[in-house]
């Protein structure tokens, strides 16, 4: 085969992933990532089904099983933070609401990094600033002034992708309806190795979720139909959570004090991403860039890892490059398409207005989690995300 060169943007799970199986099969690989290293924020994300395969065949399971972020379950709280209903994490490739390969997302992508920088070309602190294709290839020019032309270009950019602007002038968001603020707080006596999440009414939610550094990763959602509160500065969103989360209780107060002491945070207006294609030419989306599914979706990661494996499958397997990403669409596309079909009512049935809703949310958590309805499999089937209705391909020798 002739080496062919690809330039895969973005350095978070998709693009080394991707990174990694590219360059296994002989492509000439670099990854361009925009911020100046490589990311840290983030909380838990799960690896589930296929994903837990690629990682296994990228010789990293055991390496992510041993950074878990610890997590014991998911329990429901009332205000005084006593359990309303517990799901303890799943125990096997799949199943539960948080699963047996929690890990930080920061984390996930270092060992990713620490496992494709030796074969891979990483520019950190630089990113495409435009792209012109003809029939053989991409010219390539960065923030830089650098310019390189590529056989291919996949962006894996996350699910706000800049350069996917540029390719795909009319691609939207579909919002969910729901902002999120995620940051990382001080870790108290009393806080446990469990997701606590408290539904506060009003369209609200207040999670803490353990960390393997000693810290706790704090999040509050609320439903809202107002755009642009991810456009606002810091202020502004301070100001909004400050107004929305004042009298939410359990643990709003401690959050909010910490985003007043200045804790850093990170604010997402969730949106998912339905393309008709994901490919213009000899460029391609990957991840989020093409077919985000939320954080509510718990499959974000999962597929990320999957389609980074399929799209390097597609590609080892022909020279037609053409070929290569009409397969990498019709295999990953079913599967994307059950991950991103969201439970009935999701997000706000979990994130009711009144409190009449969410006794009656509260009575439902109680009898899915009693043990007889475990024992039934009803909690596996409610909670968990299709990840293992998917097989890898077979990855082409060299
Ligand atoms: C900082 C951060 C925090 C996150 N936190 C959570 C979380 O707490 N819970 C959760 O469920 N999911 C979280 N996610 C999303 C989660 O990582 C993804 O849903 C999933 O893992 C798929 O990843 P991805 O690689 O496709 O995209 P992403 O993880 O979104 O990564 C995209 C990468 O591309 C880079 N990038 C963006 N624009 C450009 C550009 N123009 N040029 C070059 N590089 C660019 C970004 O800096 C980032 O490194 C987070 C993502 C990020 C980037």
């Amino acid at each position: 085969m002739t080496t062919r060169s690809i330039l895969v943007s973005g350095a978070s799970v998709a693009g080394p992933t991707a990174a990694f199986w590219l360059a296994r099969a002989g492509f000439d690989v670099t990854v361009v990532e925009r911020t100046d290293a490589l990311r840290e924020e983030g909380q838990n994300v799960d690896v589930r089904g296929a994903a837990r395969e690629v990682l296994r065949r990228m010789g990293l399971e055991d390496a992510a099983l041993a950074a878990t972020t610890g997590e014991q379950g998911t329990a429901f709280v009332d205000d005084q933070g006593r359990d309303v209903a517990a799901f303890p994490a799943g125990t096997d490739d799949t199943s539960g609401p948080t699963a047996e390969l929690e890990i930080l997302r920061g984390r996930l992508s270092e060992l990713l990094y620490e496992h494709t920088k030796d074969d891979v070309t990483y520019l950190f602190g630089d990113q495409i600033a435009s792209l012109e294709q003809d029939a053989d290839g991409v010219d390539v020019v960065f923030a830089s002034g650098r310019e390189q032309r590529f056989d291919l270009v996949v962006l894996a950019e996350g699910v706000n992708s800049r350069t996917r602007r540029l390719v795909f002038p009319d691609a939207r968001k579909d919002h969910l309806g729901m902002v999120i603020a995620y940051l990382t707080i001080p870790r108290q006596d009393d806080d446990t190795d469990w997701w606590r999440w408290y539904v506060a009414g009003k369209g609200r939610g207040v999670n803490l979720r353990p960390d393997d550094v000693g810290s706790i990763r704090a999040s509050v959602n609320l439903m809202t139909d107002v755009r642009g509160l991810d456009e606002l500065d810091r202020d502004g969103q301070v100001t909004v959570l400050r107004r929305a989360f004042e009298d939410a209780g359990w643990a709003a107060p401690r959050i909010l004090a910490a985003l007043d002491d200045g804790a850093p945070f990170y604010f997402e207006d969730l949106g998912q991403m339905h393309l008709p294609s994901w490919t213009a030419g000899r460029v391609t989306l990957l991840g989020d860039a093409a077919w985000c599914a939320t954080p509510v979706s718990g499959i974000g990661t999962t597929l990320a890892l999957t389609g980074a494996y399929v799209l390097a499958a597609s590609l080892a397997a022909t020279e037609d490059h053409r070929a290569a990403l009409a397969d990498y669409e019709a295999t990953m596309r079913p599967f994307v398409d059950k991950g991103q079909s969201l439970p009935p009512g999701t997000p706000g049935l979990a994130n009711p207005q009144s409190l009449a809703a969410r006794r009656v949310l509260w009575t439902v958590l109680r009898a899915v989690a009693s043990r007889p309805a475990q024992r039934l499999g009803a909690l596996a089937g409610r909670f968990s995300p299709p990840a293992d209705e998917f097989e890898l391909p077979p990855m082409p020798a060299r």
